[in-house]
C-alpha cells in the first residue's frame, strides 16, 4: 500500500480503538504526540524501502535508504514481521524512555501504543496486497489475504485508489457519526 493510505489506515485503526476501549483522561499534549506517533508508526516499516519519503527528505538519503534496505534484508522483510513489530516496539519504548524528562506532560505509554497501532495496521493493510507479508520471520513465507496471490491487490493500483482510500474514509465518518456522543464526552471531559 502507498503511504497515504498506510497513515488513514493508522488513523482509522487509532480511531476505532480510541471508541471502543472505555476513555482514559490524557492531556492535549499526549493527544499530540500519539497522533504523531501514530502516523509515524503507520508508515514505519517501509523504511526498508530505499524509496520511502523519510530517505527523500533526509541529506543523503538515499544513500542511507539504501544501506538500511540491505540491513533490512530488502523491502517486506524484517520490519514487515511479528519480530520486526516487537523489536521496533522496544525500540521506540528506550526513545521514549530517554525523551520522557523533556515531555513532562506527556503519557509515553499512550503514545507507545499509538505507535504500535500504526505499525500493526501497516502489516494488516500489506497483508491484502500482492506480495504479502511475512509475518512469521524467520519463516520468509510471505501471506496475504485472501490466500489466493491474484486475488490480492496491486500497491499504488486502481482498487487502492478508488476502492481501499475512499472505504477507510468511509470508515472514518462512520466512528464519529456513530459514536459522536461518546466523542463529545472524551474531549469535553477527559482531554485536559
Ligand atoms: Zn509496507
Amino acid at each position: 500500500m502507498t503511504a497515504r493510505t498506510h497513515d488513514l489506515a493508522a488513523l482509522t485503526a487509532l480511531g476505532a480503538v480510541v471508541i471502543f476501549e472505555p476513555l482514559r483522561a490524557m492531556t492535549l499534549s499526549t493527544v499530540l504526540a500519539a497522533l504523531l506517533a501514530n502516523q509515524i508508526g503507520g508508515i514505519a516499516p517501509d523504511i526498508d524501502q530505499p524509496t520511502a519519503p523519510l530517505w527523500h527528505n533526509l541529506p543523503a538519503g538515499k544513500f542511507f535508504g539504501k544501506a538500511f534496505d540491505k540491513t533490512m534484508g530488502g523491502h517486506r522483510f524484517l520490519t514487515h514481521s511479528i519480530l520486526g513489530l516487537a523489536l521496533f516496539g522496544f525500540l521506540v519504548h528506550l526513545l521514549l524512555v530517554f525523551i520522557q524528562p523533556l515531555i513532562p506532560h506527556v503519557n509515553t505509554g499512550l503514545v507507545w501504543w499509538a505507535y504500535m497501532i500504526g505499525m500493526l495496521s501497516h502489516l494488516i493493510m500489506d497483508s491484502f496486497t500482492k506480495e504479502g507479508v511475512p509475518w512469521f520471520l524467520p519463516i520468509p513465507a510471505k501471506l496475504g489475504v485472501p490466500p489466493k496471490k491474484a486475488w490480492r491487490i496491486t500497491t499504488g493500483g486502481a482498487i487502492e485508489s478508488f476502492i481501499v482510500f475512499p472505504g477507510l474514509i468511509v470508515v472514518d465518518i462512520w466512528l464519529v457519526v456513530s459514536h459522536y456522543s461518546h466523542l463529545l464526552i472524551l474531549v469535553h471531559n477527559y482531554i485536559y
